[in-house]
């Protein structure tokens, strides 16, 4: 139907059908199928490859009572160059209540990165959780598992050059949340080198050791995957970690219920779209008249970024993004 048109003509036609389809239907008929649904207390995984990404999935995560709500974060974002005290001196605009990391990282793929950047989703969480109480926020103490099986999978970080498979990094760090609405789990697959067997690896060890670890063992009734998109006029987001993260829950079936990836609009794998609501966007990217960091995401995540993060609307053309597509797989 489109051979012959020009690709720039097609974008604009495919964005003018989004917005019709948006005015009339999509999100209505999710609606819909949502509430036909009997309620039951189910658990939802939300898959990250770093600490941040976790807005990139907020219309299927917020305000839902009866989701017990994991959130694992296969990589620790230890690579980011934001670690390096140099870089970190003109980003972190603490003058506008960006959060210092914490403890400060003498640089990257250090140990003091990883807790930095833990520390920051931990905090993002406990913050979101005060406007959406069905949001985990209450965190206690970590416990942390080591050793766990390699089920023949080979982990490894591919570091400045420097390849570790060391056993160490078979590991997951678990945080509850005391009033049981959901738990933060980081693995430590290696920021900038995850691949699609390591994710596979996690996200069933995630799965058999639920009841071990003292997670709600709840029917899974999504696993959410963050944003990727490998050329579609949306944001380009072509982010290796972020590209195993579709492949994972694309390619892999863990036999626990759909499998969700956030994508854009125009990925002919799109199925489903929704907002997040104008309380939760401000509860996490709201801005003070003199540029106040006073979301969860500026204050928090403010030190990964030179200047605001940007928040995008229904054309889908930055990172985080207020209107939400997702492809669906093994429903
Ligand atoms: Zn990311």
């Amino acid at each position: 139907m489109t051979a012959g048109i020009p690709p720039l003509t097609r974008g604009i036609i495919a964005w003018s059908i989004l917005l019709a389809v948006v005015a009339g239907g999509t999100v209505a008929l999710l609606a819909i199928a949502i509430a036909r649904t009997p309620v039951e207390h189910t658990a939802s995984i939300v898959v990250v490859p770093h600490p941040d990404d976790e807005f990139q999935t907020w219309s299927l995560v917020e305000d839902t009572p009866d989701e017990y709500k994991i959130f694992v974060s296969l990589t620790r974002g230890d690579e980011t160059g934001f670690c390096e005290p140099d870089i970190r001196e003109t980003s972190l605009q603490a003058d506008l209540g960006e959060r210092a990391p914490d403890p400060d990282p003498p640089g990257r793929w250090t140990p003091e990165c990883m807790e930095a950047r833990q520390n920051s989703l931990l905090g993002y969480l406990t913050q979101m959780s005060e406007s959406d109480p069905t949001i985990p926020g209450d965190f206690g103490a970590m416990t942390e598992y080591t050793d766990l099986p390699a089920e023949g999978v080979e982990i490894c970080h591919d570091d400045d050059g420097v390849r570790d498979c060391d056993a160490s990094l078979r590991t997951a760090r678990v945080w509850k949340d005391a009033a049981g609405r959901g738990a933060v789990v980081f693995f430590d697959l290696g920021d900038g080198d995850l691949t699609q067997d390591e994710a596979a690896w996690a996200l069933q060890t995630l799965i058999a050791n639920r009841d071990t670890w003292g997670l709600d063992p709840a029917r899974v009734g999504a696993m959410i995957g963050a944003f990727a998109n490998e050329g579609h006029s949306c944001y380009s987001y072509p982010h290796p970690d972020h590209v195993a993260v579709h492949q994972v829950l694309w390619n892999v079936d863990f036999g626990v219920g759909p499998q969700v990836g956030a994508t854009c609009f125009l990925d002919p794998r799109q199925r489903m779209s929704a907002f997040v609501s104008p309380e939760s966007a401000a509860a996490a990217f709201a801005l003070g008249p003199n540029g106040e960091r006073l979301g969860a995401h500026g204050r928090n995540y403010g030190w990964l970024h030179d200047d605001a993060f940007p928040l995008a609307g229904i054309r889908q053309n930055d990172l985080f993004m207020s209107f939400q597509s997702f492809w669906v797989r093994f429903n």
